[in-house]
């Protein structure tokens, strides 16, 4: 293999994160070009939403992401609120990653909007580090008419830090566009680490960084001339080395290929708590339909389903179901979220619910599957004797056996449909299964109520 030569030639790894900006915000004006230059964000309106994501203008106010709506109105009070379109996000997301996989195999994908990627080896092939970086910059421009930023360092925290610095700042006083590209050459880490507050290290958390003001700690250069043996004193041998490692821009996690999605889900925060279960279940059987549908688009399918509730004091309930087969149709799956549903105690209103799948395996070829589910006859099914409570968890699997292989086939159909024409296209009694499943709701974000959302 060729030496690789010139100024990278000392870095034992090469990393790049590519970040978008402002991924969710930046996708709607896109899609609504009238919203350009304005304050945009993309979250629940209600009292009780949250913003997802907010356009520089927005920021320039203040706004950030993960605040309350409440808040970033009383912030920007001309402020645009859109609701969120996550299966077009998903679908823009799925661009994006191909694009990195034209750069590298080794892409560590982070969420919907960001990446890691190793490129020690690719620099044979394409160049530079800083060259791979203003390549994927422009083709990402060019091929998705989006903005990302990408750092560039020997270790991913390094990378990640730098591609904070290339955004875009907002201030009071407006919008700054950002270099777009920022490369931390192994011999600049110092002098760019050090003057970073150290809450900007990887794992150092509120906890942590409190402590470590108290020990009059502020930037990472404070903590980098900290001695070792000091700093493990503080907070033990593990978290005492790895900060003081950190500190000197020492991170030897290794890019992950393919690191594949654990789970896929959708929850909601409701604009008041809801205590009716037959309400609730209606909601379970729209949340099911919204992620049979994210997974169908992702090309997955799990056989664990898991419900979420979120009571109005704030104790949360997971339960989960694991099943003899995989699932990714709204009917099996809103038979199983259904059933798990029923078994919690609802002992209190429910703040917020979610339905979400794990376990996933690729799932064999619509002809594989009808082969292998077609399974015993609906009456073949044993169901246990009756009242049994085993029997009573079983009935919702082996009817939600029968439900998936007898949909499969038709929700491939209705999804080409959709894609095609529309999601209007297919009408609601398409989507009728054994209980009644309905439309997708308008909105399928998963960052609570908009303030015009039906209760
Ligand atoms: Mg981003």
């Amino acid at each position: 293999m060729d030496e690789i030569t010139g100024p990278e030639a000392g870095w034992e790894r090469v990393v790049l994160h590519v970040d978008m900006d402002a991924f969710f915000a930046a996708v709607e004006v896109l899609d609504q070009p009238d919203l350009a230059g304005r304050p945009v964000i993309v979250g629940g309106s209600g009292a009780r939403g949250v913003v997802a994501s907010c356009t520089y203008e927005a920021r320039a106010f203040g706004v950030r992401s993960a605040m309350p709506s409440v808040r970033a109105r009383r912030l920007c009070p001309d402020a645009v609120f859109v609701d969120g379109h996550y299966a077009r996000y998903s679908e823009v997301s799925r661009e994006l990653h191909r694009l990195f996989a034209e750069v590298t195999p080794l892409v560590e994908p982070i969420g919907l909007d960001e990446a890691f990627l190793d490129v020690t080896g690719a620099r044979r092939l394409l160049g530079s580090a800083e060259t791979i970086a203003r390549g994927i910059r422009d083709r990402v421009r060019t091929v998705l008419a989006l903005d990302c930023s990408v750092g560039v360092g020997r270790s991913k925290m390094v990378a990640k830090l730098a591609s904070r610095a290339a955004k875009p700042v907002a201030t009071r006083q407006g919008v700054r566009p950002g270099p777009g590209v920022v490369v931390v050459a192994p011999e600049a880490e110092t002098a760019f680490l050090h003057p970073l507050p150290v809450r900007a290290l990887w794992g150092v958390g509120p906890a942590t960084g409190d402590r470590l003001a108290g020990l009059g700690i502020a930037t990472v250069g404070d903590l980098a001339a900290l001695p070792e043996d000091i700093v493990v004193r503080h907070f033990g041998q593990a978290q005492g080395t790895h900060l003081a490692q950190l500190a000197r821009g020492v991170d030897p996690g290794p890019v992950v290929a393919d690191r594949a999605a654990k789970s896929l889900g959708h929850e909601e925060t409701f604009r008041s708590d809801i205590a009716d279960l037959a309400e609730l279940g209606r909601h379970v059987v729209r949340m099911s339909e919204s992620v049979a549908r994210q997974l169908r688009d992702a090309g997955l399918a799990g056989r664990t389903v898991t419900v979420k509730v979120k009571f109005s004091d704030f104790t949360l309930i997971t339960r989960s179901h694991t099943l003899g087969f995989l699932v990714d149709t709204a009917p099996a799956l809103a038979t199983v979220a259904t059933a798990l549903l029923e078994a919690v105690e609802l002992r209190a209103g429910v703040r917020l619910l979610g339905v979400s799948v794990s376990g996933f395996e690729d799932l064999p070829s619509t002809e594989q599957l009808a082969f292998s589910l077609a399974g015993p006859e609906p009456e073949d099914v044993p169901e246990g004797p009756a009242g049994d409570d085993g029997a009573e968890r079983l009935a919702p699997a082996a009817r939600a056996a029968r439900l998936q292989a007898n949909w499969r086939e038709l929700t491939a159909a209705v999804d080409a449909i959709r894609s095609r024409y529309g999601k209007t296209a297919v009408g609601p009694a398409a989507l009728v299964g054994e209980h009644g499943v309905e439309v997708p709701g308008r909105r399928d974000a998963p960052w609570g109520p908009s303030a015009e959302a039906p209760p």
